[in-house]
């Protein structure tokens, strides 16, 4: 049936002067054209959402859209991107209605101090459109990035590669799963690129809801004992997922963890990349056959059944300061610490090389990453340099460990025991502090206890125990640095409290 698009009353007038806005915007919008169907919201269940938002401006109307369509296409020239990308007025009206809801929803999140709102605006969005994932991603390259260490740095170095071709989509802050994606994916519509970090778990849904033509497989160990996955349920669903892709899919997978292995190799095209793994006690066996594994200096293999690390082009040397491609080595200027940074620029390297970037331009833009949100941050507090690193469970925290062994700042560890962080924090037990042995150490956070009796069997010398990690401040020297290794929360709220200083 005929109607006029764009015609929208809002709801909160009166009758009459209903009547007058009515008439005064079918006359300003011309001749009866045809709507886009089912999709108007102007009517079913989210007409007055969308009208709620037009009155507030969360959402241009169609005629204004058509405006700011026109001027932008004169103003910016013709892009090759631009042409891929998918316009605001190409989407259907509900998915456009579903954005403004729920940018309204963050808007006021964010006004209330709950946060950035970049997980309930995204929720709000998929609620409102179930399919906006597809449609936002439908003109885009999106690469998904999983790994249960490493995923957001990952992400971070393939956005930085992507940027030096053309925008791209990147839900920088970490919300990894449907409802963060959707907010990134809204916020760069007309971005060719997309790159994503996605929860393990949430990885086959949120893969096969973009059409995502690129997965980057890194590691899958042991995470919130109390809410995780086992790591062979997560492996086995990732293979699932795999066995479903075509050759239009490609996936860059890390040879050295068997589980990824086992996932990845199910999938019609892989490229493998040797990035390293050092935490290897989720992967003790086999698992195609459950036999243990055999850890040759070449890599591992089963004994029993023949799984084997495969042969790759793209691997890191031995003592991780070289990344060999097909091209020949390369050296990564990394301002990020540890081998396992490394690692993560590796896999990186050969997912953004396959779109096009070259080694060269890749490699200057990972330069570029010094801080990753909520990994990653240097801070300084009341004159003392601290850098804060997040340990969130048994692999991050023996990454970290390497990455601080040499250094001759303060050892602060802090420990929190929340639903974020998994409220069993049993695992502090699989770490090797060992290693540690002999170092002084301060403990802080709310299972300090717990963590200053694992410490201290494990040899260190824990010299202050507070609740507060900043309290360490009063026993370091005015010029020592500090090295803060702390769980989710505790890693947030420090950041939150020092970067602000
Ligand atoms: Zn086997």
């Amino acid at each position: 049936m005929p109607v006029r698009a764009g015609v929208t009353i809002p709801t909160l007038l009166s009758p009459e002067r209903r009547s007058v806005e009515f008439r005064a915007r079918a006359a300003a919008l011309g001749p009866v054209r045809e709507s886009g169907g089912a999709e108007a919201p102007h009517h079913g269940p989210w007409s007055g959402v969308f009208r709620f938002c037009e009155v507030i401006g969360a959402v241009d109307s169609p005629r204004s859209a058509a405006r700011g369509r026109t001027s932008s296409a004169l103003a910016a020239g013709a892009r090759p991107w631009q042409a891929r990308g998918v316009p605001d007025q190409t989407l259907p009206l509900r998915s456009r209605t579903a954005i403004a809801a729920g940018r309204a929803v963050a808007a006021a999140s964010r006004a209330l101090g709950r946060g950035r709102g970049q997980v309930i605006g995204g929720r709000v969005m998929l609620r409102v459109d179930p399919q906006l994932l597809a449609r936002l991603a439908a003109g885009m390259e999106v690469t998904a990035v999983s790994a249960t260490n490493g995923k957001s740095t990952t992400t971070r170095m393939i956005a930085e590669a992507l940027a030096t071709r053309a925008p791209v989509a990147h839900n920088r802050t970490g919300a990894n799963m449907a409802p963060g994606v959707a907010t990134a994916l809204a916020e760069s519509r007309a971005a060719p690129f997309a790159a994503i970090e996605v929860d393990e778990a949430h990885l086959p849904a949120v893969a096969a809801a973009t059409h995502a033509s690129q997965l980057v497989l890194m590691n899958l160990t042991r995470d919130q004992l109390d809410r995780g996955s086992e790591v062979k349920m997560l492996a086995d669903r990732w293979r699932r997922m795999a066995e479903t892709l075509t050759p239009a899919t490609e996936v860059v997978a890390n040879a050295d963890d068997p589980m990824v292995v086992w996932a990845a190799a199910a999938a019609p095209r892989v490229t493998w990349v040797g990035c390293g793994q050092w935490w290897t006690l989720d992967s003790a066996l086999c698992p195609r056959c459950g036999a243990p594994l055999a850890r040759p200096a070449s890599g591992w293999a089963c004994p029993a059944c023949g799984f084997a690390r495969p042969e790759t082009l793209w691997f890191i040397s031995h003592d991780a300061d070289r990344i060999v491609t097909p091209a020949g080595p390369v050296t990564p200027r990394l301002v990020l610490p540890g081998r396992f940074n490394v690692g993560n620029a590796a896999i990186a390297l050969a997912a953004v090389n396959a779109r096009g970037i070259s080694l060269d331009a890749a490699l200057e833009a990972f330069s570029q990453v010094s801080d990753v949100d909520g990994r990653y941050v240097r801070a300084s507090a009341h004159g003392r340099e601290a850098r804060l690193l997040l340990g969130k469970n048994p692999a991050s925290w023996t990454e970290m460990m390497g990455v601080v062994s040499d250094s001759a700042a303060l050892l602060v560890t802090v420990l929190n025991a929340r639903g974020a962080d998994g409220r069993d924090p049993s695992w502090i037990w699989d770490v090797g502090f060992e290693e540690w042995a002999g170092r002084p150490v301060w403990v802080a956070g709310e299972r300090r206890f717990d963590l200053a009796v694992r410490l201290d069997t494990a040899g260190l010398d824990v010299v202050g125990v507070s609740a507060d990690p900043l309290a360490a401040l009063e026993l370091a020297a005015p010029d020592q640095a500090l090295d803060v290794v702390a769980n989710y929360t505790a890693f947030q709220e420090l950041r939150a409290r020092l970067v602000s200083k």
